[in-house]
């Protein structure tokens, strides 16, 4: 084969070339607690329901480009504000696309506090905009918000990304610090509320008072990761403008059906995450008793912690030697030296992970 190297260099665009394409490591045979995902399969019961509406799906047609029944449901189910209009991504990733290119562009910027969701900084990259990061506080990754005021009048973001809670921090920032920061920006501020499920907590009540208020979930980290499906709730006139960058027929018939079918159960999820959080603060108060370690509070379904200095690599790979696999933010940021992040999974896999984590340490 002869060589595109040259015509690479010519053609694609500098802010692609200078990029890494996102790495999932691979995971089979291993407990798999790096990816957020929650770990209950679905009763057999519940199966079977599923199995039959497959059945009835229609594979040889595009699916509703409008996804109205699917929304409808979503509506009964989530508690989405009654002004709100929503707008459907191939999950909350194709969403934060879909907001670079109606936003996006040369001279924009989106701003936003890290260490925070590294999407939000490969797609500012490849839609054309500059990227801007406060820090978040030393310590105990709080929004440091004169240093976000600051940064905000400096920079005029066309967008902000706060998540709420954040992620690999765990913590929901402080709400008054929010609002401040939704009231200062010029621009949209886009709440990503992904860990909804395990907080509690929202912003969605707000949307009415803030015209620049967007509020961002997905139902991926509640149980149905493998859809791919995430919503933006805000102003309609905000995601009528959206929705000319939405691709029409972005959600599958598979994925449509499906939701709709798990929405009607979906206490079978708030059961499963109440499970999770309750497994949560075991898990925290286990690796809180590791006189090694310094754990972080979680408002989510992960926890955050550091391992003695110069260690991360050795505990990441003893894990994995012992068949965990957790994701090792060491090297990720700056201010992540030494740190790895588990997703809270059912007490048999914490169980193995806390065993496997003692082992790791010596
Ligand atoms: C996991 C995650 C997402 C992406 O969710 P998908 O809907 O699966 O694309 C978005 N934001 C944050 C903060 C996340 O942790």
């Amino acid at each position: 084969m002869s060589q595109p190297a040259d015509l690479i260099r010519a053609l694609v665009r500098p802010a692609v070339q200078s990029m890494q394409a996102y790495h999932v490591p691979p995971a089979t045979g291993l407990v798999k607690l790096d990816a957020m995902e929650n770990p209950y399969g679905w009763p057999e019961e519940l199966v079977d329901g599923w199995l039959g509406r497959v059945r009835q799906a229609q594979l040889n047609r595009y699916p509703d480009p409008s996804a109205a029944e699917l929304k409808q449901r979503m509506r009964q189910a989530l508690d989405i504000p009654d002004g709100a209009e929503l707008l459907l991504g191939n999950g909350s990733d194709e969403l934060i696309q879909l907001l670079g290119m109606a936003l996006g562009g040369a001279g924009r910027t989106v701003l936003t506090a890290g260490p925070g969701f590294a999407m939000y900084r490969l797609i500012a990259l490849f839609t054309g905009m500059r990227y801007e990061e406060v820090p978040l506080r030393e310590g105990d990754f709080a929004l440091d918000l004169d240093a976000m005021l600051a940064a905000i009048a400096a920079h005029r973001p066309t967008i902000v990304y706060l998540a709420y809670p954040n992620n690999p921090t765990g913590n929901a920032f402080d709400r008054a610090a929010v609002q401040a920061v939704i009231e200062a920006a010029p621009g949209v501020v886009v709440l990503d509320e992904a860990y909804h499920a395990f907080c509690g907590e929202s912003f969605a009540d707000a949307l009415a008072q803030h015209p620049n208020l967007l509020v961002m979930r997905t139902v991926s980290k509640m149980g149905l990761a493998g859809l791919r499906l995430g919503y933006l709730m805000g102003h309609p006139d905000w995601l009528a403008e959206f929705e000319k960058c939405r691709l029409p027929y972005n959600i599958s018939v598979l994925t449509q059906l499906s939701a709709r079918f798990a929405l009607e159960h979906v206490e079978v999820f708030a059961e499963q995450t109440r499970r999770l959080r309750e497994e949560r603060e075991r898990l925290f108060a286990a690796l809180e008793a590791m006189d090694a370690l310094t754990v972080w509070p979680s408002r989510a379904n992960f926890i955050t912690f550091r391992v003695p200095e110069g260690r991360a690599v050795s505990v990441h790979a003893g894990l994995r030697e012992q068949g965990v696999l957790i994701k090792k933010l060491d090297g990720s940021h700056p201010m992540l030296g030494d740190c790895l992040r588990v997703t809270v999974g059912t007490p048999e896999e914490n169980g193995q992970f806390l065993r496997a984590l003692e082992r790791a340490l010596g």
